[in-house]
Formats: structure tokens, sequence, C-alpha cells
């Protein structure tokens, strides 16, 4: 492995590590990648069906713009390294991760007949990029789950289209995805969503259904 990717590899495993903490991974689930090249695209990402607690950094794959495996490893990339690439691709991300908590399931499915969970008023808002204020109304858009990952990776490049200003997106039952120019700036994100989806969820459970 290169020095930077070893860098970009240790990287990861310790935000994997952080996230498996607060039960955003949990059960080998979730997935993390960071652009190591443009030209040729080279991504670093996380193997499938690993324990995301015990991620160390020489099992991170190095993988192409087709998802195929560029490094010397026996292991098979996620599902859902295609999301990844297009992610990367259609946002210019240079870091792309995704979660699956508690939370953000519950909401991905209490929304999903809305099309988005629509998040307005709150000051934890201000950690998304460009964002200066919590009268920033975000729409975080839900795509219906499938297994058919060139399908959904389509799916997932129209929605990106249809909402250029989305700091990241649902799959139903499923799952967050959020990226950011770098792996700390998706980091922000994933940890800001997380906040807010959970403050979301618990106020609607208190107030019975209701947000205001
Ligand atoms: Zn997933």
């Amino acid at each position: 492995m290169s020095d930077r990717f070893t860098e970009i590899a240790t990287g990861l495993a310790a935000v994997a590590k952080g996230f498996h903490a607060r039960g955003w991974l949990l059960g080998t689930s979730g997935n993390l990648s960071e652009v190591v090249e443009r030209e040729p695209l080279r991504l670093a990402m996380s193997p499938s069906g690993v324990d995301k607690g015990e991620l160390r950094p020489e099992q991170l794959l190095a993988i192409d713009e087709n998802a195929r495996i560029v490094s010397a490893h026996e292991g098979k990339p996620s599902d859902e390294s295609l999301l990844h690439l297009r992610i990367v691709k259609n946002r210019g991300a240079g870091a792309v991760l995704h979660t699956h908590s508690v939370w953000n399931t519950i909401l991905s499915d209490l929304y999903a007949s809305e099309g988005g969970v629509t998040i307005k008023g709150y000051e934890m808002l201000k950690g998304l990029q460009g964002v200066r204020t919590h009268e920033h109304t975000e729409f975080l858009p839900i795509i219906e789950n499938s297994q058919d990952m060139p399908a959904l990776a389509e799916l997932v490049g129209a929605t990106l289209n249809e909402h250029p200003a989305a700091h990241g997106f649902l799959l139903r039952r499923h799952g967050l995805y959020s990226w950011g120019q770098t792996l700390a700036e998706a980091k922000r994100h994933i940890e800001i969503f997380e906040f807010l989806l959970e403050t979301m969820g618990r106020t609607l459970h208190i107030k019975g259904g209701r947000l205001d």
C-alpha cells in the first residue's frame, strides 16, 4: 500500500470504529469510502461482511470506477460500492459514508410517503456545508430500497440531480448516505444528520406525532 492509501485506510478505520461505538454500523452493516485518486478513479472501500468495530486499515480495499478490486485482497467490496461511486461522480465527493442507525431507519420509513424528510429550524443544520442559519430547510430525499444495485445506483443518480442542494439521502428502511469534500466533512455530515433524525424521532414520540 502507498503511504497515501495507508493514511486514508487508517482514517476510515478510525471513523468506522467511532460510528460502530455509537450503534450506527452494527452487525457488519454500513460502509465507508474515500477517494485515493481521481484519474484513474480509485477508492478506498470497506470490505463486505466485516465487523466495523474491528475494521483494520489493511482490510480496506482499493476499487476502480467499476467497483472492481485493484488491490491484492481476497475479499469482496460492499454490494453498495456502486452507490458510493455514483455519489463520488455526481457530487465530486472526496468521501462517502453510509450508516444503519435505529433513528435513520425509523424516519426513512415514517416519511417515505412524503418522498423525504424536511428538516428545518434546528441549530445543528449549520454543521452542513454552506448552511449559515438555523432557518435553513434541508430536504433529505428517501429512495425505495432495492437489492438490484445497478438499478439503485441509477435511481441515486437521478435523485441527486433532482435535489442538487441535498447533503444526503435515505434508503427506505435501510439507512443514511452522506458525503463531503473530505472524510472529516463527510463524518460531520453523518453526525449532524444522525443528531437531527434522532431529535425529530424522539420529539415525534414524546409529542404523539407532532414536531411543532
Ligand atoms: Zn446499507
